[in-house]
């Protein structure tokens, strides 16, 4: 069993291990011609759940077999034009590189004598970013799982630093008194946050958003005075850069004015839409954002890297000590005056991944200009895309797109009852998903049901848009002309 150790003497075992799966990958992307075999959940458990997991194949072109049958055959391609659904990229060759170099390795980013040359890497990097944002020379942060965490642990920073009133936080109600202002289309993180801070049911206040999906900041301004009045702390404002459902900006400027005004921690999520941060053409639609305390960027939604990789920046470094703990078996204090430079001190987690190499393989590779030119395509594709919709009478489209997405709606002229026309529209998506010929996401705007297409692949034509448009009108019509069957 040896043999299985990655280490000197089984050097040939792991190129011809790693290659026999890399070639599996190859051809199955080479033969892929739909983003989905439309498997269902009852046609696959039964593969999964007869495997014995005490009964090894004991050779590894026997478990890629196996794994055909369980996972690759059946697997949702993202690298598939018709991928339209959630915020997942096809992913560039650098990264996966890099993926394949770090799990080797295995390094682990906690600390120093667990990683060298990875934490400088990473330290690196995060400055570059900071740089990109503006964030300004005192500016920090570090790599995480995911804008869940990052979300996290800005909210954890912030409260932390919430200003406290006159006769102090404590006095204040603690931490019930503590407010986060987030549009009602930002996402649900922020309130999961919420929770596993310790704040009140109340914590988080939605507030309203435009026609096209931005925060009101009238709405907010008025919030925030309330707030003061009733004796509340306003913690924090997330103000989100590309949300999740509508891709739609938040107007950072203000949002920075009133925070200033409130003495309030601003925090930027932008997931979603830090893609424009290596944009050559639309990096102003985030001006602003520069002025956070805080912000959140997944490169693995518009960086084109694969999960997971993601940072939290913060602007001023020295609130990165609310996550500081020091442990004597790891990070011990007497290393920050050795200038021993742990990542754990500013971390929620501990082991940790060198995710950084995917983006440093990325940026070393292609440049960042590389990236913010695929990322503009699939801007300027959504930009098309909402053409042909507003264009077309079946679909009723909401708001232009500020990044990649579109949400829309079949509206058959035949049909007046909206619970039909829902109806119609959800079993679109389950068809189309069923059908494997194309896999688009859905949401609801004002109570009703919407399709959405999250357009991240540069691969995707607005030809591949207008047909799955068909497919969907083709669906819809289908069950609409079953139901009048029904009905009759
Ligand atoms: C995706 C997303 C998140 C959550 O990020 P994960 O990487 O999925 O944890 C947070 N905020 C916004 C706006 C997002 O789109």
């Amino acid at each position: 069993m040896r043999s299985h150790l990655l280490n000197d003497l089984t050097a040939e075992h792991y190129r011809r291990s790693v290659t026999e799966g890399v070639e599996r990958v190859a051809a199955k992307l080479a033969t892929t011609d739909r983003p989905f075999t439309g498997v269902t959940v009852d046609a696959l458990s039964p593969r999964i759940d007869t495997i014995d997991l005490d009964q090894p194949l004991y050779d590894t072109t026997a478990v890629l077999d196996e794994l055909e049958d369980v996972y690759l055959r059946d697997a949702i391609y993202f690298h598939h034009p018709r991928y339209l659904a959630h915020l997942n990229c096809p992913v560039v060759i650098p990264a996966v590189l890099g993926e394949a170099v770090l799990s080797a390795v295995n390094s682990s980013l906690d600390t120093w004598d667990q990683s060298a040359g990875g934490t400088l890497i990473e330290r690196k990097l995060i400055d570059w970013t900071t740089a990109r944002i503006g964030l300004g020379e005192a500016a920090d942060g570090v790599f995480t799982s995911g804008g869940t965490q990052s979300n996290l642990q800005a909210l954890l920073l912030a409260r932390e630093e919430a200003k406290p009133g006159p006769g102090g936080r404590e006095q204040a109600a603690g931490l019930a008194g503590l407010r986060i202002f987030a549009s009602e289309v930002g996402h649900f993180s922020v309130k999961k946050s919420a929770k596993l801070l310790g704040l009140g049911q109340d914590a988080v206040v939605a507030i309203p958003v435009d026609h096209d999906k931005r925060m009101q900041t009238v709405a907010l301004a008025h919030e925030l005075e309330r707030c003061r009045r009733d004796g509340l702390i306003p913690m924090a404002v997330v103000a989100t850069a590309g949300t999740t459902d509508f891709g739609s900006i938040d107007p950072l400027p203000e949002i920075a004015e009133l925070c200033e005004q409130y003495g309030t921690w601003m925090h930027v999520d932008a997931a979603y839409g830090c893609g424009l941060l290596a944009s050559l053409k639309y990096r102003d639609r985030i001006d602003g954002i520069e002025r956070a305390d805080s912000v959140t960027v997944d490169y693995h939604k518009s960086f084109f890297q694969p999960v997971s990789s993601s940072a939290v920046l913060v602007r001023d470094a020295s609130t990165l000590r609310h996550a500081t703990y020091h442990a004597e078996y790891l990070n011990p204090r007497r290393m920050v005056t050795e200038r021993i430079p742990n990542q754990v001190d500013k971390s929620l987690q501990t082991t940790r991944r060198f995710d950084a190499l995917k983006l440093w393989m990325t940026l070393r590779t292609m440049g960042a200009d590389g990236i913010g030119e695929l990322f503009d395509e699939v801007c300027e594709l959504a930009q098309e895309g909402w053409q042909l919709l507003a264009a077309d009478p079946r679909y009723d489209v909401v708001v232009e797109p500020s990044l990649s997405t579109l949400v829309f709606r079949y509206i058959p002229a035949a049909v007046t009852d909206p619970a039909e026309i829902d109806r119609a529209n959800l079993y679109a998506r389950k068809a189309l998903f069923a059908s494997g010929d194309a896999v688009v996401a859905g949401t609801k705007v004002g109570g009703r049901h919407y399709l959405k297409f999250t357009l991240l692949n540069p691969e995707t034509t607005t030809a591949d848009v207008s047909a799955v448009l068909d497919l969907i009108a083709g669906h819809a019509e289908q069950y609409l002309g079953e139901s009048l069957d029904r009905a009759s």
